[in-house]
């Protein structure tokens, strides 16, 4: 068994018809981790949806009432980029209920993966890129509001830039934001609020505009394995030197890899699951607990995103199994 809890439900199957989002692998995930045996089934929680009260905490009433009533303007579902249902709404609560269950179980656990969720281009009042609702977004501020915790730090390693999530974290946080590509040393003002946003990132892609996060980590095209893994490095260090979080929230895009259709980094499979294991490391050495989703991940074969998502899984279980 193992020492933490898969978030997982069938309903997280995202209702897009023909569409560059496998919509299909969160089941297949699923499928592997247990014939994989790298799961048992009494590893795995199934969510509920979350509360419209909280979805509430992060996106305002106009957008919600929204989606409630499907009465979002062409040009609103033209920005999604994912046609509208009520289906694909409930799939969007169900996936911010399961981020919710997987930090509630990070706190208890010291780490907690939900096989969805990463939704991080929804902004408070309108969708993006695939996003209707930012569960990271949510997830964090529901346990702020019932008082789990005060401070967290997203850490997204999604080859697109967390936009919904700067956007949302940033209004709260006032402009304390910083935007450095090079290696360069660099004096940080103090950080006063209470959500410290990370994204690294891909810098020629979606989104164009990209509002800056707490640190923004912009990578040239072509980056490979070497240069993320110490991009990766410094920038937790360079966060964790002036913020402490009490809840890490990793969004594990599988989309950096070489063989992605949306991407235009170079990492490897190999690769990738040394990213996991260098954030899962970082965290546990300095006792912080981890929430996973998985974002984003189009590779031209299935399997390997598939794979991808299953390694971050592997990865905590070696980590936090011995
Ligand atoms: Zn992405």
């Amino acid at each position: 068994m193992l020492p933490f809890k898969l978030i997982y439900s069938d309903g997280y199957h995202l209702p897009l018809g023909e569409h560059v989002f496998p919509a299909e692998k969160y089941q297949l995930i699923h499928e592997q981790l247990l014939r994989s045996t790298v799961a048992a089934s009494d590893d795995f929680l199934t969510p509920e949806p979350a509360r419209d009260a909280d979805i509430l905490l992060a996106h305002t009433s106009a957008w919600v009432n929204k989606l409630r009533s499907g009465t979002i303007s062409p040009r609103e579902e033209l920005m999604l980029e994912v046609p509208y249902s009520a289906e694909l709404v409930r799939a969007f609560w169900l996936a911010a209920g399961g981020s919710i269950l997987a930090a509630q179980c990070s706190l208890r656990d010291r780490v907690g993966i939900s096989i969805g969720g990463g939704f991080h281009h929804a902004f408070a009042d309108h969708g993006e890129g695939f996003c209707m609702i930012n569960d990271i977004a949510v997830a964090i501020r529901k346990l702020q509001h019932e008082g789990s915790i005060a401070r967290a730090m997203t850490v997204d390693c999604d080859v697109h830039q967390g936009n919904g999530t700067a956007a949302i974290f940033a209004a709260a946080n006032g402009s304390a934001a910083f935007s450095f590509g090079g290696m360069g040393a660099r004096d940080f003002a103090g950080f006063e609020g209470d959500v410290f946003t990370i994204s690294l990132h891909q810098e020629n892609n979606y989104p164009a505009f990209k509002p800056p996060s707490s640190i923004d980590v912009n990578l040239a095209d072509g980056v490979g394995d070497g240069e993320y893994l110490g991009q990766l490095d410094r920038v937790l260090f360079t966060g964790l030197y002036q913020f402490d979080p009490r809840l890490l929230c990793y969004v594990g895009g599988a989309d950096p890899y070489r063989e992605d259709q949306l991407g235009g980094l170079s990492l490897t499979i190999e690769g990738l699951k040394k990213r996991d294991e260098l954030v899962f490391r970082t965290a546990k050495a300095r006792g912080i607990p981890v929430m996973v989703t998985l974002a984003g991940g189009y590779a031209q074969q299935v399997e390997d995103t598939v794979t991808i998502h299953c390694n971050t899984v592997l990865a905590a279980k070696e980590i936090y199994g011995s």
